[in-house]
């Protein structure tokens, strides 16, 4: 029996076909809007009510409504992993500014199969993007439908057979990856950018900030070149759905000894304890 994909729209669970907006929906128009993603084992989502808050943070500097709670939030992705059936998903929540003063509220769900567990054994590898991360602009703190930044810088890094594209600022220091946090470990002390420098508050970046401080290593946010990343012991990537990944290769040269560190094992393992549970 052929498996229809269901979608969470503005209250409603449809099939996908059913899944329609208005043509003149001002996120399609002009990008109005926010969106997150996240991971559902067996309905749950890790820190969901943090993806909520960034949600509502968006929606208020872009000035649309928000016409989800987060129980019914928490009832959609279940309700989708269930008729889906897929016990580890990835979920998309899209926040659109609609065709008059309302908004549009959609998620989408498929399976979380981006990242392969060969990707975290051998370790993920990243090309510098060409082009650079406006940190001045407040947008850069949103995650907001206007994305293509993002999506182009990822794929210039697939056309060069790589994993990720990490954006410099435009002075020229370390914003983010594409659609990841970054972080440099130096012996067992630990950096990320700030978000002034342009890097989205991510929802794992705070994770493992407090699985770190836990553990007794304090994370700094701090200003960092592409020179600080080049001669670092370990670098990692972290997103909602791929949690804490290795980064081994970074324009072409090795990170260390270009194999997953220490530090970076122990911070995914502790990543995966916590959401996984
Ligand atoms: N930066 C960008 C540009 C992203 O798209 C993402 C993914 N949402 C992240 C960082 C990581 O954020 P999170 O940990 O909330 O997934």
């Amino acid at each position: 029996m052929e498996q229809i994909t269901p979608v969470y729209l503005d209250g409603s669970i449809v099939p996908e076909a059913d899944a329609r907006i208005a043509a003149l929906t001002q996120g399609l128009l002009y990008g109005l809007g926010v969106f997150e993603t996240f991971r559902a084992r067996h309905g749950r989502v890790y820190r969901l009510d943090r993806h909520f808050a960034r949600l509502q943070r968006g929606a208020t500097a872009l000035d649309i409504p928000v016409p989800i709670g987060i129980g019914e939030l928490e009832g959609a992705a279940a309700a989708l992993a269930e008729r889906s059936r897929l016990d580890d998903a990835r979920l998309r929540l899209t926040l659109a500014g609609g065709a008059d003063a309302d908004s549009v509220c959609i998620m989408t769900i498929r399976a979380a199969d981006d990242y392969p567990e060969s990707l975290y054994s051998r370790g993920a590898s990243a090309v510098v993007a060409s082009r650079r991360r406006n940190e001045q602009s407040p947008l850069a703190r949103l995650k907001t439908l206007n994305y293509l930044d993002n999506l182009l810088a990822r794929r210039e890094a697939r056309q060069a057979g790589a994993h990720e594209a990490v954006l410099l600022n435009t002075r020229g220091f370390v914003a983010e990856g594409s659609g990841s946090n970054l972080f440099v470990v130096y012996g067992d002390s630990l950096a990320t950018p700030r978000p002034d420098d342009g890097a989205l508050p991510g929802i794992t970046r705070e994770a493992v900030i407090d699985l770190a401080a836990g553990a007794g290593a304090i994370v700094r946010e701090k200003r960092l070149t592409l020179d600080d990343l080049l001669s670092a012991d370990e670098l990692f990537l972290t997103n909602a759905v791929a949690g804490v990944l290795p980064l081994v290769l970074l324009a072409g040269a090795k990170i260390g000894p270009g194999t997953p560190g220490r530090v970076t094992e122990r911070l995914r393992r502790l990543y995966q304890d916590a959401s996984e549970s």
